[in-house]
């Protein structure tokens, strides 16, 4: 199997980051498996310049390490290949329609926002539709303001009839998970309308073309596992090549708590005090970063210092998968390290 660590350049690593790439690492590496890094800038307006850079010696100060560490995949340098899959998906038609899967969407986030349902907080807006419903009534104007150059999106549609419409999934820490595609998730964005690539479209490409088949990342991103299995379902359809020359249909999922702050706020890298530079400017040491991200996947009963390595043999997510609430960084608790309590 293959796993995968995809930060976002977007400013220094916090705790947050780390127990993400702890869990990663040690879900592949205990089996002996591959381990790589993808720096996922498609979002150029996100990326912070030398971010990356610092990431990987963070890493490295940390003791981690993957297995592309000369090349590490760049979303940045892979526009070819985001074309190239949305050329196959526009080959896959929708339902028993000839209608592609891909139509381009004219509407304003305004106008989005005004149309749907509220969301659930993981910042997902289930898209009511409008443009889709346009293209099958109006084709002729959808032509006509394709033709005069107005901006649009491009959505991929979600299949309306059963069993596609349902996407479900074997989290290893969450367990069983249950969508349905039209209702919960939505016709999403794949392309922006300035012209990027939606982050939903390229993780996908980016996984399936490096044979990663081990997935592990936030809780937050458990809706967008259902649409990413619908994209990746449709790019192989479609006829899709993955660059690896192997093709993984079902990768395995494991979703991990969020960490709040003190506050009970999401930690973001915002947060100064606790991101790497800050702790590494303070003394403290790689074994007392990842003796802490060890508790808080419960793969350790206290947060005693200890090095990435040690955690190899004994990891499991039996102890994550019975017991997986958020987890907030509380100065008062009597797991949380001295050093973190003076910067909480
Ligand atoms: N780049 C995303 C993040 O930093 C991770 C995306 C993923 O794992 O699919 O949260």
């Amino acid at each position: 199997m293959t796993g995968r660590f995809a930060p976002t350049p977007s400013g220094r690593m916090h705790i947050g980051n780390v127990y993400a790439m702890l869990a990663a690492w040690l879900s592949s590496r205990s089996c002996g498996e591959r381990m790589l890094l993808r720096i996922e800038d498609v979002d150029k307006p996100r990326v912070i310049a030398g971010a990356d850079q610092l990431m990987m010696d963070d890493l490295r100060w940390l003791g981690f390490d993957w297995d592309n560490a000369d090349s590490p995949m760049y979303q940045s340098r892979r526009t070819e290949r985001y074309e190239y899959a949305l050329e196959c998906l526009q080959n896959v038609s929708m339902d028993e329609s000839m209608q592609s899967v891909l139509y381009p969407c004219f509407c304003s986030r305004a106008d989005i926002r005004a149309a749907s349902a509220p969301n659930e907080g993981d910042g997902f807006m289930v898209y009511p539709g409008t443009c889709r419903r346009l293209l099958q009534d109006h084709p002729e104007e959808v032509q006509a303001r394709l033709a005069q150059g107005d901006q649009h999106s491009m959505r991929i549609a979600m299949p309306q009839s059963s069993p596609d419409r349902d996407a479900s999934f074997d989290d290893c820490v969450y367990g069983r998970q249950q969508y349905d595609l039209p209702r919960e998730v939505g016709d999403s964005v794949i392309r922006r309308a300035d012209g990027l690539f939606g982050y939903q479209l390229v993780v996908v490409v980016d996984d399936l073309d490096m044979g990663v088949d081990d997935i592990v990342r936030g809780r937050d991103l458990l809706r967008s596992t259902a649409l990413q299995m619908w994209i990746r379902h449709c790019l192989l359809a479609g006829g899709f090549k993955p660059e690896c020359g192997i093709v993984i249909a079902n990768p395995e999922y494991a979703h991990l708590p969020l960490i709040d702050n003190a506050a009970g706020r999401r930690l973001a890298k915002r947060e100064r005090s606790l991101d790497m530079g800050a702790l590494r400017a303070r003394g403290v040491t790689p074994e007392q970063i990842i003796g802490f991200c060890a508790w808080l996947l419960r793969i350790r009963p206290t947060s005693e210092p200890v090095t990435a390595a040690e955690l190899l043999n004994d990891f499991s997510w039996q102890p994550l998968h019975t017991n997986h609430p958020d987890r907030a960084l509380d100065p008062e608790d009597p797991n949380t390290p001295q050093w973190l309590a003076d910067a909480l």
